[in-house]
């Protein structure tokens, strides 16, 4: 079994922002936090940046993590679409992931019945309960439950991805 080496996971170096893309690279977060400006690593091993598709001056609005195959999730909390942030950064969706030929293969994805979905969505969803209460009282969310919030929202949006039932495209 051919092994690639295990590089240690880029951090988002706003100083790199001039990378040119390489088509050598497999790596799709590194590809993605090259284009993107003002990323900061979170504690929990996400990014936060400008969104490129928005003005987005005020804030970091742009929400990266990585999914349980090594995509890249993207979440804009002005509402940005995956379409629009990946375009703004002239990439495809399709981009955002792993590709074929170099560890992953299709084949061997991995479907989940619904119960297993509902129930991982379970925690999710207590996430987004509890973000929401933690706002209805006026409070601030920290930096922290902004990042599990975000991954949630992703997680829920990309549930359907992973149910037997789900088309193929
Ligand atoms: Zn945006």
């Amino acid at each position: 079994m051919q092994t690639l080496a295990k590089r240690p996971r880029p951090v988002g170096t706003a100083a790199g922002a001039n990378a040119r893309p390489n088509h050598a690279t497999h790596d799709p977060l590194t590809e993605v936090a090259s284009r993107l400006k003002g990323v900061i690593k979170r504690h929990n091993g996400g990014l936060l940046a400008f969104c490129p598709s928005h003005d987005d001056r005020k804030g970091r609005s742009l929400a990266v993590s990585l999914g349980r195959e090594g995509q890249v999730l993207m979440h804009c909390f002005a509402g940005c679409s995956i379409h629009e942030i990946t375009a703004a950064i002239d990439l495809n969706p399709s981009d955002l992931f792993i590709r074929p030929n170099s560890k992953y293969e299709p084949q061997t994805r991995t479907y989940f019945n619904d119960w297993q979905i509902i129930n991982a969505l379970r925690h999710d969803a207590l996430i987004v309960l509890i973000a929401a209460r933690t706002m209805l009282t006026g409070k601030t969310l920290a930096e922290s439950d902004v990042s599990a919030l975000s991954s949630a929202v992703i997680r829920i949006h990309e549930a359907a991805n992973f149910s037997r039932g789900a088309s193929h495209e």
